[in-house]
């Protein structure tokens, strides 16, 4: 295989801040950007976009309604609040919003209703699957042409989907196909929801494979990671009502378990605090990718804001307000972020926080369209677990889904091909 030659553009590694941490001799690629260009803002700096463009509001749905606001809608429709109740059981347990399914309501009513409180959300353009099945990457689109992905994915004991928050991304980490494409517009809460519900349809069909088991009708998703397009914390409001759907019992909610859920962040430190003030136990994971201040700069433009010590105070805030394991991400990347002295660092800057707090989920790097980076060897990644390891940091190497269907981390963009398909359908 022929490398990249820029890819090689090589300087000494940058000097490890503590003088008992030495560098080892292993080049330092700098995270230069090729094959397509960084949005930079008026100085020059990479373009964050906090705020979502104004687009055309979703159509409002049940899912973006609590309880009681669900009762005075179906009042609005003329109709006594009960329905409410009713709809609700439709959607949260049996996860249709098909109103000739919905015969324990009086005929005249069910499109009244459905027309009123389950408008369509997302429109399925494609999905692909894995050979064995047990892997699927929706990609949906919205009522404003808007695309999004979710991947579905089985594994012994439990079923987990990687949901969008966002259509696109606002925080252009260069290593990401997502925030290559920059941020299209917040998703709704029900939008958010009805990714869930949609996938649960799904499984009750029978349509995710990987067990031998027939009967698939107590089957559902288990666990939610934030970890599709976008970033969580910066459409905040939206993603904590769709947690509260999520945990809410059936039929106000999805009955689901906080703890199964899992909000991803490239570090919004005063969003980190208001979600660990929240209350509700989900589990928190911090996309920190370079313990440096100097490397995270460049590999997660946010770290200009927020530095890697501001971040780390804030994961381990979460952990004393909610008693939960934090976990660290940290994609691996070929002589950029895996150097050994990096892995000593990390766990000296994890380990000055106390023990027992979090763990490490190192990942090597996913391949993203024009990019040359590559993964870490697999020396590299086992002596970064190694080092973590060996100093009380549980680490543990994710080996991510869905690279063949492009549907593992980083890699969930809509391409030109989404584009053309969702066009030929409209
Ligand atoms: N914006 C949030 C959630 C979405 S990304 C966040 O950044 O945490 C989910 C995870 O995938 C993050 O840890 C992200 O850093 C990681 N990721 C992004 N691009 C990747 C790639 N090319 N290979 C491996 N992991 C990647």
């Amino acid at each position: 295989m022929t490398e990249n030659p820029r890819a090689r553009e090589t300087r000494p590694a940058s000097a490890p801040p503590k003088g008992k941490l030495r560098a080892t001799g292993t080049p330092q690629v700098r995270p230069t950007t090729e094959g397509w260009t960084q949005k930079k803002d008026a100085e020059g700096r990479p373009l964050l976009q906090f705020a979502s463009p104004k687009r055309g509001k979703p159509p409002l749905h049940l899912a973006d309604l609590t309880p009681t606001e669900r009762i005075e809608k179906v009042k609005e429709l003329g109709l006594p609040g009960f329905r409410a109740k009713q709809l609700a059981t439709h959607y949260f347990r049996h996860y249709t919003s098909d109103a000739a399914q919905m015969t324990d309501l009086p005929a005249d009513i069910r499109e009244q209703l459905v027309g009123g409180l389950l408008p369509p959300l997302l429109t399925e353009v494609r999905r692909l699957e894995t050979d064995r099945g047990d892997t699927i990457k929706f990609l949906w689109r919205l009522h404003d042409g808007a695309l999004v992905e979710s991947v579905l994915m089985r594994y012994p004991g439990r079923i987990t989907l990687c949901v969008s928050s966002q259509a696109g991304c606002g925080m252009n980490c260069p290593f990401c196909a997502t925030g290559q494409a920059g941020l299209t517009r917040n998703m709704s809460t029900a939008e958010i929801v009805e990714q869930i519900v949609r996938a649960n349809r799904l499984i009750a069909e029978g349509g995710l494979g990987g067990k031998k088991a027939d009967d698939h009708s107590m089957e559902r998703v288990s666990n939610i990671v934030f970890m599709g397009m976008g970033e969580p914390l910066a459409n905040y409001n939206r993603v904590m009502d769709a947690v509260r759907s999520m945990v809410a019992p059936q039929p106000d909610g999805l009955g689901m378990s906080a703890r199964g859920i899992t909000v991803s962040t490239v570090g919004l430190v005063p969003a980190i605090k208001k979600l660990a003030d929240e209350g509700i136990p989900v589990t928190f994971a911090l996309s920190l990718h370079a313990p440096d201040d100097h490397l995270r700069d460049e590999l997660i433009p946010v770290n200009s804001k927020w530095k890697v010590d501001e971040a780390l105070d804030a994961a381990r805030y979460y952990y004393e307000k909610t008693g939960r394991r934090v976990s660290i991400e940290y994609a691996l990347i070929k002589d950029m972020n895996d150097h050994a002295w990096r892995a000593d660092l990390l766990a000296e800057k994890l380990n000055e926080r106390g023990r027992g707090w979090v763990h490490v989920n190192p990942i090597p790097l996913n391949p993203t369209p024009g990019s040359i980076w590559t993964s870490s060897t697999r020396e590299a990644q086992n002596e970064f677990v190694r080092r973590l390891n060996d100093a009380g940091i549980p680490t543990t190497l994710r080996d991510t889904r869905g690279k063949e269907i492009d549907g593992a981390c980083g890699q969930l963009v809509a391409t030109t091909e989404d584009e053309a398909a969702s066009a030929a359908m409209a």
